[in-house]
């Protein structure tokens, strides 16, 4: 586990105030490359009309490299949603049209939900953490069905009080609204909260609704160059939140 840096306030007393973690998906739940590689090349297959050249061209021009599979940090396919990478094809050269687009990926994608590999034992994370008091959230750039087939799959639902995709009403990452609908559902200010993500969308994400706590992980597709100048705490995955929470009061 990485610390990377602290600031005026102690960090003991900076992870004691927190008392609710709204989790990223992709690469901070769910292993990235092994959950998503196989359906981005489906979905640039399908945005490429069959043609293999230009499927290779799209995934290129939004982030991944076709050869070997690595992502770019922050780049569409590692942080966009459906709308935007579906804009991102079209852009790159894709002959078919973005509203015609979105469904059949949103539908690709909630369908990897099933096939998706989860980054450490979630179910007994999330058991650990809300033991600790903490209320616990996910915020995706995924489709809501996406994220709900997730949680039900690894037997999240009963810790979680609020999901949000790029299509439950909250506006989307960067902007502050996923934060801001999990602060409503679960009473906290913003000031009590923790957000933990593998991208910047996440992190930016937390600062522009005043979190609390900004904490990047190195299991997704950001890196330590990428994430360090907006994050508070860098961990190599969430299997390292219980340690870093286990000052919380009220633990049974
Ligand atoms: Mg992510």
């Amino acid at each position: 586990m990485t610390i990377l840096k602290d600031t005026a306030l102690p960090r003991d007393e900076r992870l004691s105030s927190i008392e609710g973690i709204l989790f990223d998906k992709d690469g901070t739940l769910l292993d990235f490359d092994d959950s998503w590689g196989p359906v981005n090349r489906e979905v640039a297959l399908l945005a490429s009309g069959g043609d293999a050249a230009l499927a290779s061209t799209l995934l290129r021009a939004c982030g991944m490299d076709p050869e070997t599979g690595h992502i770019v940090p922050d780049s569409l396919l590692a942080a966009g949603n459906t709308r935007e990478i579906a804009a991102g094809f079209v852009s790159a050269g894709s002959l078919l049209d973005v509203e015609w687009l979105v469904p059949r990926i949103d539908a690709m994608f909630a369908g990897a939900a099933e096939k998706s590999v989860p980054v450490t034992d979630l179910a007994e994370l999330f058991a650990t953490l809300s033991r600790r008091g903490l209320r616990l959230g996910i915020a995706s750039s995924d489709n809501e069905l996406s994220i709900r087939r997730t949680a039900e799959r690894f037997s999240l639902t009963p810790y979680v009080d609020f999901i949000a995709g790029y299509d439950s009403g909250h506006g989307v990452k960067p902007q502050p609204g996923m934060v801001l609908g999990f602060c409503a559902a679960t009473g906290l200010d913003p000031a009590r909260v923790a957000v933990v993500g593998d991208n910047n969308h996440d992190l930016h994400m937390g600062r522009n609704a005043g979190v609390g706590l900004k904490i990047a992980v190195l299991s997704g597709t950001g890196s330590r160059d990428s994430l360090s100048a907006c994050c508070d705490i860098m961990v190599d995955d969430v299997s390292h939140l219980p340690g870093l929470f286990s000052v919380q009061a009220g633990e049974v």
